[in-house]
């Protein structure tokens, strides 16, 4: 299939019998990654090795149109059915993925690069973890709930908020978190009575076969989840035709979407690139940070959206916290993802590893100098993770979202300093703020420009099922996880129904001098803040409401 783009989707089947297979890497082809004009083709490729183990067929434009009309005719029928009935499908999921952990993990680990026990720890436990949170609470959040207005015209009126489903919510996903990544739309979007097509990242194929496997193996119906593999222009011609769209992925894409989706005038929720501060303030305790700090930024070869990317010390401490952080990483070994005594893995994508190159090349020639630069072993899918000092604020590092295992860490004067840094970015994904002293913390998370701030911690906020994710700023719009992640799965019709049958309503025609004083005298009682004025006005209100109904 090199070079060719076909009009089916892929039919790989993880099925038992070739379960073995597929983990063993059934077809290892060549080292060379393949692309056509549409893009690079979908492989699963070892970025420890440059083996290409599966490849897949690509979806044009036809087969999502296609993909999406059956997804269409199969929605409502899924829509119709209790929620419990699709609750019950994804805790079947649920426990289908946690027997099959290991199995996934290897297939995560051998497609993205990053350690079994990192995939099995992060990928799978959040994914295990939102599954079940949004199973037990959209059934509740579903429920159509009667309520009461403040409103004086209403008060003979009760509404109800119906929660429809989109109808068919596409999803376009990154390799960095190939697994959570995708389900924190998928299933909130299952669960409210959607049907999902998801167009995972090119680089990743594999993780979201074995998903939809799952799924359907679950009781999701084949049309309910469908996955449609290709570059970005699989994924664009998935916006010319969803009802909503999910985009996880880099800021540039991110606005391309969004473009689409206006010219559509559909929704888009867009989770999108993050240039994070981490600030260590001096009551810090500083063998903590520097651990969190090691790990939040170089777990994953540092391709975490909520990674700190940049890091700002208060002078007072910046020696003793940049030893014990070189300390930190310094112990870490650089290795294959499937070699279980492997910390940190090889980049997946070569055109990032040259990104993160450049930026680091560009910081060096500009004066920065590097305090810790770890060994890597002999392969083209590793950069080594270095930590460097004396970083200029406006060189390519500080800038634009560094993407690989590239650490600046600045010293700075105090804390308004350390907030005015940090603040000092178009993006707003998400921060940390390291200290002794947690409500000094949280007064410092108040005043940073961002979605989430994790005191004493590394990015954990961001993989909570009932925690609402989403960057400010140039970081994306709307959130996934939590009620508002819910949210973005439904559309909320309002239905409101008045008991008074056969009363006319107040404001209805039949207008007069007498119906104008009344009304005037509405608004007096609806607003006023003085008691006498509203009791004195409350005759013609009454006359107003209570007025036999007159046939105008
Ligand atoms: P990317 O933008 O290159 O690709 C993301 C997805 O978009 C892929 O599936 C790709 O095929 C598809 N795509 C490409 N062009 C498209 C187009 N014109 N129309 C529709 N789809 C198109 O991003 P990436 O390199 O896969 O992921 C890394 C980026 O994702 C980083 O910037 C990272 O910060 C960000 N990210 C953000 C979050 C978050 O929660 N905010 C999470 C993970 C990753």
């Amino acid at each position: 299939m090199e070079g060719s783009v076909t009009t089916t989707t892929v039919t790989f089947s993880l099925t038992p019998s070739a379960r073995e297979r597929f983990v063993s890497s059934i077809a290892i082809e060549s080292s060379a990654s393949s692309s056509t004009p549409a893009g690079r083709l979908p492989e699963s490729r070892d970025p420890a090795t440059g083996e290409v183990w599966h490849r897949y067929a690509v979806a044009d434009a036809d087969a999502v149109r296609s993909a999406v009309a059956r997804a269409r005719v199969a929605q409502p029928a899924w829509a119709a059915l209790p929620p419990r009935v699709r609750a019950g499908a994804i805790d079947a999921f649920v426990q289908k993925l946690l027997s099959r952990r290991e199995e996934a993990a290897t297939i995560i680990a051998r497609e993205n690069g990053k350690p079994v026990g990192e995939a099995l720890g992060v990928d799978l436990g959040v994914s295990l973890g939102l599954a079940e949170h949004f199973a037990k609470v959209a059934p509740r959040f579903l429920r159509p709930r009667w309520q009461r207005s403040t409103a004086l015209m209403a008060w003979r009126k009760r509404v109800t908020l119906v929660r429809e489903p989109h109808g068919v919510v596409g999803i376009i996903s990154p390799w960095n978190y190939p697994m959570f990544l995708p389900l924190s739309s998928a299933i909130p979007a299952l669960l409210c009575g959607n049907a999902v097509v998801n167009k995972p990242s090119e680089w990743t194929p594999g993780i979201a076969e074995f998903l939809r496997e799952c799924l359907l193996e679950s009781g999701v119906p084949t049309d309910i989840y469908q996955v449609v593999h290709g570059a970005g222009a699989t994924g664009a011609a998935l916006c010319d035709e969803a009802d909503k769209i999910f985009f996880t992925g880099s800021e540039a894409t991110g606005r391309k979407v969004a473009l689409a989706c206006a010219r559509r005038l559909i929704p888009c929720a867009l989770e999108l690139g993050g240039s994070d501060p981490a600030i260590v303030l001096a009551d810090a305790d500083l063998q903590h940070a520097a651990s969190g700090i090691a790990w939040g930024r170089f777990s994953n070869a540092g391709q975490t959206c909520v990674a700190a990317k940049r890091v700002f010390v208060e002078a007072s401490v910046y020696e003793p916290f940049l030893a014990a952080l070189t300390k930190a990483v310094g112990a870490l070994r650089v290795g294959p993802g499937t070699d279980d005594t492997t910390d940190i893995g090889p980049m997946i994508r070569p055109e990032q590893r040259a990104t993160i190159a450049a930026q680091h090349a560009e910081a060096m020639a500009r004066g920065a100098h590097e305090v810790l630069r770890l060994p890597t072993p002999e392969g083209a899918g590793y950069f080594a993770p270095t930590i460097l000092t004396d970083v200029p604020s406006d060189s390519r590092a500080m800038t634009e979202e560094t993407f690989g295992p590239l650490l600046p860490v600045t010293s700075v004067r105090d804390v308004e300093e350390a907030i005015a840094r940090a603040n000092d970015t178009t993006q707003g994904l998400s921060a940390s703020v390291w200290t002794g002293d947690v409500m000094r913390g949280v007064a410092v998370a108040q005043r940073l420009q961002a979605g989430s701030v994790v005191i004493n911690d590394a990015c954990s906020a961001a993989g909570i099922g009932d925690v609402p994710h989403g960057g400010f700023k140039a970081s994306g719009l709307g959130k996934v996880h939590g009620e508002m992640g819910l949210q973005e799965c439904v559309r909320t019709k309002v239905v409101m129904v008045d008991w008074f049958q056969g009363w006319r309503q107040p404001w209805w025609f039949g207008y007069s001098r007498a119906h104008r004083d009344n009304i005037s005298a509405f608004l007096v009682v609806a607003h006023s803040s003085r008691l006498l004025e509203r009791i004195r006005a409350l005759p013609r209100v009454l006359r107003l409401v209570f007025a036999p109904a007159r046939k105008v």
